[in-house]
């Protein structure tokens, strides 16, 4: 427990550091962006070119502070009780139509309830990051499987969760799969094995992140050449007479 809220506090203070720096960078961007809009309007030629290409290198590092700031945890979001299973079912038929001819995305929704305590947009965020990082394992192409479902925990010396029912998302691959010492580092902030053009680092810390905050947990199972499970347990919201069961949500897990 120790190690994972010394892990916890790291996270944080990086976090504050990062949000710092991309507040003040995301204006910068802004001022190059209006510059570069100005000149294109006057400049015609070779420079015209030149001008495009400094727009989407400006463009391309607002998108990274947009990201930053999301995980620094800059933006305030509003808390609601949503269904998993809608979100999942919605977010995979859109993610469906970008993902990629040659990877499958496959939605396996629970039968039962799986409503949380959670922020839409940050739920769609998590889901984003994972399919993106499933299909980036998967280079020759392979099958993505969204599902979710319920479990009940009871007391265990080992889980880091309170007793009690939680909605699980689980997004597994056929992809490349991880060396240990990926699957070791794969939540630290700008930690990537891609190249610089297309990995932060940042997805997986984020998604770390607003997991913690919602009270849940985030695991990881993989093989390299087989492929990849995350694994995803967030407090139920509602029990299943109806009443609502806001204990489960209001006490975070230690060390998150
Ligand atoms: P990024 O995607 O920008 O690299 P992430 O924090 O999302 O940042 O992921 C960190 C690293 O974890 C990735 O670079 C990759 O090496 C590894 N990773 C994440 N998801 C998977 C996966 N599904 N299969 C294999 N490796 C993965």
């Amino acid at each position: 427990v120790r190690e994972r809220s010394s892990r916890a506090a790291k996270l944080e203070s990086l976090g504050q550091l990062a949000g710092g720096i991309a507040h003040d960078f995301n204006n910068l961007l802004a001022i190059i962006l209006n510059y570069a809009d100005f000149l294109a309007d006057q400049v015609t030629g070779e420079g015209a070119d030149d001008l495009v290409r400094i727009r989407k290198a400006a463009e391309r590092a607002k998108s990274l502070t947009a990201q930053l700031l999301v995980f620094a945890k800059r933006e305030p979001t509003q808390v609601e009780i949503i269904d998993l299973n809608q979100v999942v079912t919605e977010a995979t038929e859109l993610l469906s139509r970008t993902i990629g001819k040659n990877v499958e995305l496959v939605c396996r929704p629970a039968t039962g309830e799986t409503l949380v305590r959670a922020n839409r947009g940050r739920l769609d965020q998590i889901l984003l990051n994972l399919v993106i990082n499933a299909r980036d394992a998967m280079p020759d192409g392979g099958v993505v499987v969204v599902g979710t479902d319920s479990v009940e925990l009871g007391d265990s010396l080992t889980d880091p969760l309170p007793r009690g029912r939680y909605a699980r998302l689980t997004v597994s691959d056929t992809g490349c799969g991880m060396t240990p010492e990926v699957r070791e580092r794969l939540f630290e902030p700008f930690f990537t094995t891609k190249p610089s053009d297309r990995g932060t680092g940042l997805g997986l810390a984020t998604v770390y992140g607003i997991v913690g905050d919602a009270g849940g947990t985030i695991g990881v199972d993989s093989t390299p050449g087989v492929g990849t499970t995350f694994r995803i347990l967030l407090p139920l919201a509602v029990a299943s007479d109806g009443t609502p069961k806001d204990e489960a949500a209001r006490e975070p897990a230690q060390g998150h």
